[in-house]
């Protein structure tokens, strides 16, 4: 699987991320892909400002879009990639869903992604994610790019 991270997932996911960056604007730069072995079966990106809907994270919606895609409430065979490292919320649903490896291209702030639980505070759950944290710096500059923007707009 580290390979096929490497050498494909990776690669893909920088590329999209690329194209996803240019096109928009008004969302935080945020893209999830999730596969299936070695197949992408959901990708998403944020649309909280869409939906006016905080819930509305690339996470949340590519879970959702796997689930229904493969007919399946847990995604035990599944990896998900996000450009930012997940928040609580997502982290949340993360969980729930049971999928096993999770990677991203940014940490979050200390406190504030799934980095920050640890095994003793999720409540009698004997399953946790292995945490593959992968810096990019297509994704650093895309989030500044985005909040220093973001400032010059409301300032
Ligand atoms: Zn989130």
């Amino acid at each position: 699987m580290d390979t096929f991270l490497n050498h494909k997932i990776l690669p893909d996911f920088l590329d999209r991320m690329k194209s996803l960056i240019s096109n928009e604007g008004k969302e935080i730069p945020s893209l999830t892909r999730i596969y299936q072995k070695e197949k992408l079966i959901a990708e998403s990106s944020n649309e909280v400002e869409k939906n006016s809907d905080s819930s509305y994270h690339s996470e949340i919606l590519c879970l959702r879009e796997a689930k229904e895609r493969i007919g399946t409430r847990y995604l035990t065979d599944c990896l998900l990639i996000t450009s930012l490292e997940p928040c609580l919320m997502c982290a949340g649903t993360i969980l729930l869903s049971r999928i096993p490896t999770v990677v991203y291209l940014l940490p979050a702030k200390q406190g504030e992604g799934i980095s920050s639980l640890s095994i003793e505070t999720i409540y009698s759950r004997n399953f946790f994610p292995e945490l593959i944290c992968i810096p990019a710096n297509l994704s650093k500059e895309a989030f500044k790019s985005f909040f220093k923007a973001r400032r010059k707009k409301f300032n």
